[in-house]
């Protein structure tokens, strides 16, 4: 944590209602763990969405030494990591346009190619990575083009292709059939692309569900988080990430009292009741509502009536904890992000990428 100045503290005009706790140490453990299933492959750390919530820059810093590539959506995304002074190799996923195709060349970063058009839009110069669709049905060249695709390719010369990947649909579930067949299309169309030097496909959930051939590079995002996408926990993966607040308000309740938005909670014995200063406006589901659990004083209790957009409630029982007690939302002696996937019937990236509230980032080991 940077330490406050005397003029920090007079001058102070940000007050946040709760902040992350995001542990850089635990972020490089994942990476070495993560590096230890797939030995001797090459790393791209995925860092778009701002890291998942995590603070893209302070996290790129901190990994650049332990990757080999860096991968984002857009390329704002990617000049904001330049501007951090990150060198390695970025990679955007997203699709070049005119407006942008200048960025990659001034940035210096790599471009996907998902459609002939972008053979011509790219600049001179430019670095790219072919991006086929194999399954997913959402960017990239279909297998049927592998002729003229190729045939662009030796024909732009004045663009250089360094890599060709294609993404998994289904590589969260560790039985599936599709990330079979995607395999199988992969591994036949990458023989017309012999000389690309780097070949991927694997994202997180492939690389720790899957014996797979993960080419010459896994791209992780959720895994360096700490988290495996999908049912599977793997227990050397750490999240890295807790959010914290404090309880802004402790008051009785009465049996038959109703909480929140709609009266959804009624109160079933006499106690107290603490007021959170986090809602669904800062990242927590609304479908949580009357069944999450926070954690105070390390004890968990249950949030009770509806999520709203500022604030939760949770029933103490008897339990006449103090205002400004230290609550865990998420993580920690809390629930994690996986938990909070389950019971929202999301994904962990989806908990993860809405917590972009109004709150401070704290680095641990930074
Ligand atoms: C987001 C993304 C990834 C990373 O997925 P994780 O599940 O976080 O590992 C990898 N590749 C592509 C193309 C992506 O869009």
């Amino acid at each position: 944590m940077e330490k406050e100045t005397i003029w920090s503290v007079i001058l102070k005009n940000h007050f946040p209602n709760s902040y992350l706790e995001i542990d850089l140490d635990a972020i490089s453990k994942n990476l070495e763990a993560i590096k230890q299933r797939v030995p001797n492959k090459k790393v791209l750390a995925v860092v778009k969405c701002n890291a998942y919530s995590h603070g893209v820059v302070n996290v790129a810093k901190h990994i650049q030494e332990q990757v080999d590539w860096f991968a984002v959506a857009n390329v704002d995304e990617a000049i904001e990591l330049r501007r951090a002074s990150i060198t390695k190799p970025v990679l955007v996923f997203g699709v070049p346009t005119y407006e942008t195709a200048a960025a990659y060349q001034t940035h210096n970063l790599t471009a996907t190619v998902s459609h002939l058009t972008h053979f011509s839009i790219l600049m001179d110069g430019t670095d790219y990575h072919l991006n086929f669709d194999t399954g997913m049905g959402r960017l990239g060249f279909s297998p049927e083009q592998v002729k003229e695709v190729r045939q662009q390719a030796v024909l732009n010369q004045r663009l250089t292709c360094s890599g060709i990947y294609s993404h998994y649909a289904t590589a969260d579930d560790p039985g599936s059939e599709l990330v079979q067949k995607q395999a199988d299309r992969f591994s036949d169309l990458i023989k017309q692309f012999e000389e690309i030097p780097l070949k991927h496909i694997s994202n997180t959930g492939a690389a720790t569900n899957y014996n797979t051939d993960h080419y010459d590079m896994i791209r992780t995002g959720l895994g360096l988080l700490g988290y495996n996408p999908g049912q599977t926990r793997h227990k050397w993966l750490k999240p890295a990430l807790t959010w914290k607040s404090k309880v802004a308000q402790v008051r009785p309740v009465k049996r038959g009292d109703t909480v929140s938005y709609g009266a959804t909670w009624r109160c079933p014995e006499d106690g107290y009741l603490a007021t959170i200063p986090v809602g669904y406006g800062d990242g927590i589901p609304r479908s949580l509502s009357n069944k999450l659990q926070v954690s105070i004083n390390g004890k968990l209790y249950s949030q009770v009536g509806n999520v709203t957009m500022d604030y939760i409630m949770v029933y103490l029982k008897g339990d006449k904890i103090s205002t400004d007690a230290d609550v865990t939302l998420l993580g920690g002696e809390a629930l994690n992000a996986a938990d909070w996937s389950e019971l929202a019937g999301t994904n962990v990236h989806e908990i993860l990428t809405n917590l972009k509230g109004r709150f401070e980032r704290e680095y641990l080991n930074f």
